[in-house]
């Protein structure tokens, strides 16, 4: 069971989910259907076939309505030990790591299977990203956010690059939350070498200067990317905004039935 569900009363989005195993990685076998190389990074592609399953409603102006919509997860795999390796990747490793990463969004953006990407890693976990792609939540066009967010920085930015921002939201989701943002709109499917390596420098800095659970890849409608560093460890979901439920109403409900009639 895993579905999308609206709550027509605020117009958010939950989950309804069965418990996920603590690491996805270690669930697969040694030999991936693709493997992904460059000079310095190599990641093993695994789709995760029952993460995310047709939508049922879309968000249509402020109602909604029914939807075929479709979401696709998987995972890319950097080392077979369920050990952590990102500290000590230099700023070339994660460069090269990213620009594996770019060449698999693109790949991916030809079966259109939504809008919202989010590419995530767990900072002291396995060495895996954790790519999913779904249409929902809709946030109805409108001009870019990221572009409107990184002109308004002022006393919240850390640290400015040639090609990159990195400051705390206006309206934060986590008690500890850092974005990195391109200066100019760009997709992370357009990420040349050189902001890559850009980009690699300024996560690495970061990483050494705070203590940080999750980092997160985030593309929305807008196709603008931005890249999240969070204090604790946060799902995919939860960084879309979207609850995760794990137990499903319908069921909890009849317990409560059953218990009432006895
Ligand atoms: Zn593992
Ligand atoms: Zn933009």
């Amino acid at each position: 069971m895993n579905e999308f569900r609206l709550d027509n009363s605020d117009l958010s989005f939950a989950l309804v989910a069965g418990k996920e195993k603590n690491c996805k990685a270690c669930d697969h076998p040694k030999e991936a259907p693709i493997v992904l190389e460059a000079a310095r990074a190599k990641l093993k592609v695994y789709d995760i076939k029952d993460s995310i399953q047709p939508s049922k409603y879309a968000l249509e102006g402020d109602t909604f309505k029914h939807s075929n919509a479709d979401g696709y997860e998987e995972i890319l795999v950097e080392n077979d030990d369920h050990r952590d390796r990102l500290s000590v990747y230099s700023a070339e490793d994660l460069s090269d790591l990213l620009m594996l990463i770019k060449d698999r969004t693109n790949s991916l953006s030809a079966y259109e299977f939504g809008k919202n990407l989010v590419i995530s890693r767990r900072v002291g976990g396995h060495g895996y990203f954790d790519i999913t792609i779904t249409e929902i939540p809709h946030l109805n066009g409108g001009t870019c956010r990221v572009c409107q967010n990184t002109k308004n920085t002022a006393n919240r930015e850390i640290k400015k690059t040639e090609n990159f921002v990195a400051f705390v939201p206006y309206s934060p989701h986590q008690e500890i939350e850092v974005e990195i943002a391109p200066i100019k709109h760009l997709k992370i499917g357009d990420m040349d070498s050189v902001l890559s390596f850009d980009l690699a420098g300024l996560i690495k800095r970061l990483l050494n200067a705070g203590k940080f659970e999750t980092i997160a890849l985030v593309e929305r409608e807008y196709g603008h990317f931005t890249v999240k560093l969070y204090g604790r460890d946060v799902s995919n979901m939860e960084i879309l905004g979207i609850r995760t439920i794990n137990t499903e109403p319908e069921l909890l409900a009849k317990a409560l039935r059953e218990r009432l009639s006895v």
